[in-house]
C-alpha cells in the first residue's frame, strides 16, 4: 500500500469523511456550474464572473475574500495553524468564447450529457471549489494549515497563465502545494507541464495593384512562403515537440498585393532545450526571408514555463489513491495547465478533473453526468487529505 492509499483509507474511516460523502450534492454542483457558465468570461474580460464568484465565496463563509487587478478571486478556509504551509486549490474562470457567444445549454437525457460552451472548461472546475466548500462546511472541516481557494483568470489562449502567476506572486511564500481543477480532466493527473512559446509573426511590404505591380512582393505570398518552410521542419518526436500555425490573416482586397500579413504560431515541447532549438529554426527562416522590400517582425506573445514533480511525489500518489478510491483509474499526464506556472516556481502541484466530456473549446462542448459524483468525491478526498498533509511534504 502506498502512503497515499494509507491516508485515503484512514480518512475514509473518519466521521468527517462520512458527513462529506452524505453531503455530496451533484444537483447543486451542476446548478452552480451552469450559473457560472451563463456569465460570459472571455480571457481578459472575466470581471463579471469574478464578481459573482466573490459573492459566492462570501456566502460560503470564506475569510479574506479579495479580488486583485487581474480579476483573480481569493478566499481562505482557515486551518488550525495559520503559519503552516497552505494548500492552494484553483480553477480558471476564463473561456475561449467571445463576449457575445451563444451560451445556451442543452440537456441530453439519452446520452446523459449537458452541452454548453465553457461548461466543462472550466465552469465545472470553478463550481468544484464551491462544491468542496459545501462539504467542508457540512463536516465543519478544520485542516492543519490554511486552504486558499482561488478562481483565477487568464488561463486560456493569450492569457499566458498571467492569472495564476499573479496568484503565485501574492500567495507563493505561504503555499506548500497546489491542486488545479479542470472540469473535464477526470482520470488524468497532470504532474508535469510542457513548455509553450507563442510567436506572432508579421510581414510588411509596399503592396500595390495585383496587375500593375505584379512581380513586386506581397506580404501574403512572402508569409506563405516562409510558412511553407516552417511546416517542413521535423521537430523531435522524443522529447515530444510540436508546432502549429493557428491563426493567419492579412491583405486588403482580392486585387491588391497585400502590404500586411500575420500569423500566430504555437510551439510546444516536453523539453525547454528542444523548444528553444525549434524557435531558433523558425527565427532563422524568418530572417532568411527578409529583403529590403520585405520586412518581418517576430514578437513573443506567449511563454509558458515547464516544470514537473515525479510520479512518486506524495501529492501525485495521493491524487492517484483518491481516484482509485472513487473507482477510477489514474493516468499520469504532461500538459499545459495553470499547474505549469506553479511547477515552474517549484511548488508541487497537480491538475485533476471532475468529470469526462468532449469538444472542448467548441460551441458543442459537453460534460458527462454519470461520472460527476465519483469525480467530485475524488476531489473531496484529495483536497481534504492534502490539506492535512501539505506541511509534511516540504518544498
Ligand atoms: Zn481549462
Amino acid at each position: 500500500m502506498t502512503d497515499g492509499e494509507a491516508s485515503v483509507r484512514a480518512f475514509l474511516t473518519s466521521p468527517a469523511a462520512q458527513v462529506m460523502e452524505a453531503a455530496l450534492d451533484i444537483d447543486a454542483l451542476l446548478e452552480d456550474a451552469i450559473a457560472i457558465q451563463q456569465i460570459p468570461a472571455p480571457t481578459f474580460s472575466e470581471a463579471t464572473r469574478a464578481a459573482y464568484i466573490a459573492q459566492r465565496f462570501s456566502a460560503a463563509g470564506l475569510s479574506d475574500i479579495a479580488r486583485d487587478d487581474v480579476e483573480n478571486v481569493y478566499g481562505r478556509w482557515p486551518g488550525r495553524r495559520p503559519d503552516a504551509p497552505a494548500l492552494l486549490i484553483s480553477a480558471h474562470t476564463d473561456t475561449v468564447f467571445p463576449q457575445d457567444a451563444d451560451l445556451t445549454i442543452r440537456h441530453d437525457d439519452h446520452e446523459q450529457r449537458i452541452y454548453g460552451p465553457g461548461l466543462g472548461d472550466n465552469s465545472l472546475g470553478v463550481a468544484g471549489l464551491l462544491g468542496l466548500l459545501r462539504l467542508w462546511a457540512a463536516a465543519d472541516f478544520r485542516p492543519d494549515g490554511d486552504v486558499w481557494l482561488v478562481a483565477n483568470t487568464r488561463e486560456e489562449g493569450l492569457g499566458n497563465l498571467d492569472g495564476i502567476r499573479a496568484v503565485w506572486k501574492r500567495l507563493g511564500s505561504r503555499l506548500g502545494a497546489g491542486i488545479v481543477l479542470e472540469g473535464m480532466a477526470l482520470g488524468r493527473i497532470y504532474h508535469a507541464g510542457i513548455a509553450v512559446r507563442r510567436l506572432h509573426i508579421t510581414c510588411r511590404t509596399g503592396g500595390g495593384h495585383s496587375w500593375t505591380h505584379f512581380g513586386q512582393p506581397s506580404a501574403i505570398h512572402e508569409l506563405i512562403a516562409a510558412s511553407a518552410r516552417m511546416i517542413a521542419l521535423s521537430p523531435p518526436r522524443r522529447p515530444r515537440t510540436t508546432y502549429n500555425i493557428g491563426l493567419i490573416s492579412g491583405g486588403q482586397s482580392v486585387n491588391s498585393l497585400a502590404s500586411h500579413a500575420e500569423l500566430y504560431l504555437d510551439l510546444r515541447s516536453e523539453d525547454p532545450t528542444a523548444l528553444a532549438a525549434l524557435e531558433a529554426s523558425i527565427r532563422e527562416i524568418v530572417t532568411g526571408a527578409m529583403r529590403p522590400s520585405v520586412a518581418f517582425e517576430v514578437a513573443v506573445v506567449g511563454d509558458r514555463p515547464s516544470g514537473r514533480i515525479p510520479i512518486e511525489h506524495p501529492l501525485v500518489q495521493l491524487a492517484a489513491a483518491a481516484l482509485h478510491a472513487a473507482g477510477h483509474k489514474a493516468r499520469f499526464e504532461t500538459g499545459s495547465t495553470d499547474a505549469n506556472a506553479l511547477l515552474a516556481c517549484g511548488l508541487p502541484a497537480v491538475t485533476v478533473g471532475l468529470t469526462t466530456g468532449g469538444n472542448s473549446h467548441r460551441p458543442d462542448e459537453y460534460i458527462n453526468l454519470e461520472p460527476l459524483r465519483s469525480g467530485m468525491w475524488q476531489i473531496a478526498l484529495l483536497a481534504s487529505i492534502a490539506a492535512q498533509h501539505v506541511a509534511g511534504w516540504g518544498r
